[in-house]
């Protein structure tokens, strides 16, 4: 930058010299102005400061060589175009100051209107005006609140004060009441506030008001609430902003003037049409401040025809040229119509999928351009069912959005009750401080979930998202107190049976029922609406920008999914198989009586009694997930988590032997499930006696999971199925364990095979970063690799996946350590890199491997595209992101430019 501090650097730009794409330079604001100049739009003519003397400003703390000489420069050539000079007692030229960077900050940084103005050139702005002493005495005063508060930091109260003092003095409560001299006496008043706050005058020489707006408007950028909007929504902090100067028009010079905002279609529904606001005899300040209410932006064509055919044509010239919804202010000034500002407009997400579809349409962009324009957390949003909020509901905490959607319910504090409730028909909202496994039965019969404790990958939050279910988690504010069935939160009980409501994507949480609307999207997807057959923007929006992701991408879509039911819809959603089928469920509920005699065992007999009993059981499970899957894909991981977790937590248990003892009854299975509780604890369970280390160390176990696999495989066969079963071992570290798993794999493959082929896979996570950086040797024992994220991402940076989200990650993302969790998104520099040399080694060592994705990750738009750059096969995500994914990799292609098509 100091290199650019030369005294003929280029740092003000004429509106005529600029473009649209120069918003790096010139801003939004300013960009979009030169463009509308140079289409030959009537933009009041000004200048545009660059981001660049901003950044040498916010370094040096001074402006930069030679900007003072071109703002000069440009100054005269506006004063020449416009027939006037600035401060001109007869006839003033007055500008404004105005803020605007490359990415819009809606009301974060400042804006000085009316400068040039002082005790002389007010009185040729009132002759200018046709002896409008009203109106000039209202600028004056204007400028002088905007300029203290602004340029000087002098409190906007006090200004505020003297205003409402004024209208008292008066008996009203309507600004337009005062008269020229109301407000005259209001000006004098707002500058003994200025000079007692300021300690000087109000500047008269307008020159130096320029300068100081200048100034005032560059130092905005640093101001606290700009720096929290730019980290929020992830705009680097040094770009700075440009800082625009256009000659004061006025939209308060009479019913003949006024101001308004337009739109070119309906940014909330994205409808075609003429959309927005005006307001007769206003400056724009007083529309954002909701002073009177506006009119229609139609109630112009009666209010002043010319002016309004005149703003449809520019609307239509504008969204011609940017092929896209724009957005735009405006100002009449006596009867002329003037341009300030246009930009491709913000709209929602449904707005984002019908406008798309509609430019296609209309021939302005095409199918690829229209798939770049939406985004897979637009469609997140469009499929979860959402609250209608238009009533006066104020939430009562707020934790971590875990699972989007919106769910009211009686609150119930234990699964047994979610389910007993639930099956009355009643909706029940489950709230626990954590969930675990042993909450599965509450947290499917319930409509969501609320913890105080855990972050995006807790239990609750992991869960909830695979189900597709409401989840808020985290929720500190909550204290919950199961015993007593009830919580406390913000000095309110919430007692078992209360209607709570919940926001998952907000993280909201609301007392009382809000009204919830089911998504039409969802509904699309699950086939019980047609595109084709009913008159439905959004869907035929949806389905048409979706089919053309599908013919593009080149990444599978599959889905995680344990069960019939979660494999069906995924299906519905478009999964292309089953990535991850995790099995410890299975060996939840009734089954768990048979973990703990599989754990209790004393002997090889006892052991593979217990083992025979799961067999038929696991059996079933995997002929109804190959059914749903038929001629797809399933890989199935054999049990993963510490089989500890399957036993009672020891202090339950510690107080069952102790009553039973108590009673004088036979506590001989307590004492020993006990006694197991204690041999097998772990002071770090998640990097003790799990995954394949289980298979290797239980005799039998992973051997009755792959009988299980492999003859519900053959079941199915038999019938005329089509089951394509690949066996996944979890959490390998090196190849010889692999090795081990395999062989003995083989042999049962090879013997139950036999009565009926079928073709099994064997494959293994890349979860440990040990295995990703050994994975060339991996590979040699593998005939597929799925990259397990999540615990990838827990081990490569050492963070617990269930504890850290919540303990301090708001304090790295408040250092700028990284912008988002590494759960939620891929970290691509670190646990990316391991990936991708996995993937690199993995496919030397073996050409043809097969490489997928299994974490959350998988469904995580950003991550997404990342898996595509590596060129992995697939990603495999919950059932209710399977669109998004697909979505997403179709996207993937159109961003870096090819036109791969499957
Ligand atoms: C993973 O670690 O990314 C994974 C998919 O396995 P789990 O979440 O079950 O540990
Ligand atoms: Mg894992």
């Amino acid at each position: 930058m100091a290199a650019q501090e030369t005294v003929d650097h280029k740092y003000v730009y004429d509106f005529s010299e600029g473009n649209k794409d120069l918003k790096d330079l010139l801003g939004g604001k300013g960009a979009n102005l030169a463009e509308m100049t140079n289409l030959g739009l009537p933009v009041p003519p000004g200048f545009t400061i660059t981001t660049e003397a901003c950044q040498a400003y916010l370094v040096t703390g001074r402006e930069p060589d030679g900007l003072a000489g071109q703002i000069e420069e440009h100054l005269e050539a506006l004063e020449r175009a416009m027939g006037k000079r600035l401060g001109d007692p007869q006839d003033p030229l007055l500008v404004s100051v105005r803020s605007g960077a490359k990415f819009s900050m809606p009301g974060m940084m400042e804006t000085v209107l009316n400068v040039g103005l002082n005790d002389e050139s007010v009185v040729g702005l009132s002759a200018q005006a046709g002896q409008n002493d009203r109106f000039a005495w209202d600028s004056y005063r204007r400028l002088i609140q905007m300029f203290g508060k602004t340029v000087c930091e002098v409190p906007g109260e006090e200004f505020e004060h003297a205003l409402d003092d004024a209208k008292s003095a008066k008996g009203t409560h309507n600004d337009l009441d005062l008269d020229a001299d109301d407000l005259r006496g209001l000006v004098d008043a707002y500058k003994k506030i200025f000079l007692k706050h300021t300690g000087r005058e109000f500047p008269q020489q307008p020159r130096e008001q320029l300068d100081l707006a200048i100034r005032a408007v560059f130092e905005s950028w640093n101001a606290e609430r700009a720096v929290l909007y730019r980290r929020q929504e992830r705009i680097p902090a040094d770009l700075g902003t440009a800082v625009n100067v256009v000659s004061m028009v006025f939209g308060n010079l009479g019913p003949d003037s006024g101001t308004g905002v337009a739109f070119t279609r309906d940014p909330a529904s994205g409808a075609q049409g003429i959309y927005g606001d005006y307001l007769a005899n206003a400056q724009g300040e007083d529309v954002v401040a909701g002073i009177r209410n506006t009119v229609p932006l139609n109630e112009l064509e009666r209010l002043d025809k010319k002016s309004y055919d005149e703003l449809l044509g520019y609307m239509a010239r504008l969204e011609e040229h940017y092929r896209d919804l724009c957005d735009i202010e405006f100002t009449i000034e006596r009867g002329k119509l003037w341009m300030l500002q246009t930009r491709v407009g913000k709209r929602t997400a449904a707005a984002a999928f019908v406008i798309a579809g509609q430019l296609v349409d209309e021939g302005l962009i095409d199918l690829d351009e229209a798939l770049h324009r939406v985004n897979g957390a637009q469609l997140a949003q469009l499929m979860f069912p959402r609250f209608q909020l238009d009533h006066e509901f104020q939430p009562v905490a707020k934790g971590i959005g875990a699972s989007p959607g919106a769910a009211s319910g009686k609150v119930v504090f234990t699964s047994a009750r979610a389910v007993e409730l639930a099956a009355e028909g009643e909706s029940v909202i489950l709230v626990r401080r954590e969930t675990n496994p042993d909450d599965l039965n509450g947290m499917i019969a319930a409509k969501g979930i609320l913890t105080s404790r855990g972050g995006k990958t807790s239990h609750a939050a992991v869960v909830a998202r695979g189900m597709g279910k409401t989840c808020v988690s985290g929720a500190d504010e909550i204290e919950v107190n199961v015993p007593a069935k009830r919580f406390t939160v913000a000095g309110q009980t919430v007692n078992e049976g209360d209607v709570v409501s919940i926001d998952g994507t907000t993280g909201k949480v609301y007392l009382g029922e809000v009204p919830v609307m089911p998504s039409e999207v969802v509904q699309y997807f699950e086939g019980s609406l047609d595109p084709e057959h009913i008159d439905n923007a959004l869907v035929r929006a949806v389905h048409r920008i979706m089919t053309h992701a599908d013919g593009k991408r080149r990444l599978a879509v599959r889905t995680n999914a344990d069960t019939g039911a979660d494999a069906a819809r995924a299906r519905r959603f478009g999964a292309e198989g089953i990535g991850l089928c995790r099995t410890e469920h299975m060996f939840l509920g009734d089954r768990r009586e048979l973990v703990e005699r599989l754990i209790l065992a004393r002997g090889a007999d006892e052991r593979e009694a217990a083992l025979a009993a799961l067999l038929p059981l696991q059996r079933a499970d995997f002929v109804e997930i190959f059914r749903e899957m038929d001629g797809l894909p399933v890989t199935v991981r054999l049990i993963d988590p510490p089989l500890h977790e399957f036993l009672p937590p020891l202090e339950q248990l510690a107080v069952n032997v102790a009553v039973a003892q108590e009673r004088g009854e036979d506590v001989a299975k307590e004492e020993a499930l006990l006694a197991a509780v204690r041999r097998m604890h772990e002071e770090n369970p998640m990097l003790g006696l799990r995954g394949v280390r289980l298979g290797l160390v239980i005799p039998g176990l992973f051997a009755m999971q792959v009988r299980a696999i492999v003859e519900a495989a053959v079941e199915c066969a038999q019938r005329g199925g089509d089951p394509k079963p690949e066996i996944m071992v979890p959490l390998v570290g090196a190849v010889q364990e692999l090795e081990t798993v395999r062989t003995e794999a083989e042999k049962i493959i090879e013997e139950v095979t036999r009565e009926k082929a079928v073709e099994v896979l064997i494959g293994t996570m890349i979860e440990v970063p040990r295995a990703a950086l050994t994975a060339g040797q991996i590979a040699e024992a593998a005939e597929f690799f799925s990259f397990g994220t999540n615990d990838l991402t827990q081990m490569g940076w050492g963070f617990s996946r269930d504890d850290v989200e919540g303990a301090f990650f708001w304090r790295y993302l408040e250092l700028g350590i990284f912008g988002i969790s590494p759960f939620e998104s891929i970290d691509r520099d670190g646990v990316g890199r391991l990936v991708r040399i996995a993937a690199e080694e993995g496919r030397a060592a073996r050409p043809g491997l097969k490489l997928g994705i299994c974490g959350e990750h998988g469904g995580d738009p950003d991550s997404v595209h990342f898996f595509h750059e590596v060129g992995l096969d697939y990603v495999s995500c919950s059932p209710f992101r399977v669109p998004v994914a697909r979505l997403e990799a179709g996207r993937a292609v159109v961003e870096s430019g090819g036109s791969d098509s499957r």
